[in-house]
């Protein structure tokens, strides 16, 4: 499977890691839209959001407590930040394996573009 992110999970193109455990990964977005751009995406590849089901339920929630933690510890809890994952085509999805943005460190707007 040609996959991006599976390939950055399995340290074949290089990105800088910042969280792992035996659940999911946590990793710098390339192209940072807030001053905290973290990717978490789990070890195992679903493709959107749409792929989820009942079994992955720990598994994205997983993900949720991952960038939680994350953001408490860059300080981010109380002014906040967002939590987002795109799916498919009309939600800007451009890599097909689930990720949850971590943004944080600027005011975001809302509602989105
Ligand atoms: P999406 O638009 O699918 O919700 O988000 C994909 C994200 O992956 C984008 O924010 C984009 O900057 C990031 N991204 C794309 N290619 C790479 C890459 O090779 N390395 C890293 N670290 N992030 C990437």
């Amino acid at each position: 499977m040609d996959c991006l992110f599976c390939k950055i999970r399995d340290g074949q193109i290089p990105a800088k890691v910042i969280y792992r455990d035996e659940v999911c990964l946590g990793f710098e977005d390339i192209n940072p839209q807030a001053p905290t751009h973290v990717l978490f995406i789990p070890l195992q590849h679903i493709a959107t959001v749409n792929d989820i089901t009942p079994a992955d339920r720990q598994t994205v929630g997983h993900l949720y407590t991952a960038a939680a933690q994350l953001a408490r510890e860059r300080g981010h809890s109380e002014q906040g930040y967002r939590l987002v994952m795109n799916c498919n085509r009309d939600a800007g999805q451009t890599v097909f394996h689930i990720h949850l943005h971590l943004l944080a460190g600027r005011p975001l707007m809302w509602p989105p573009g």
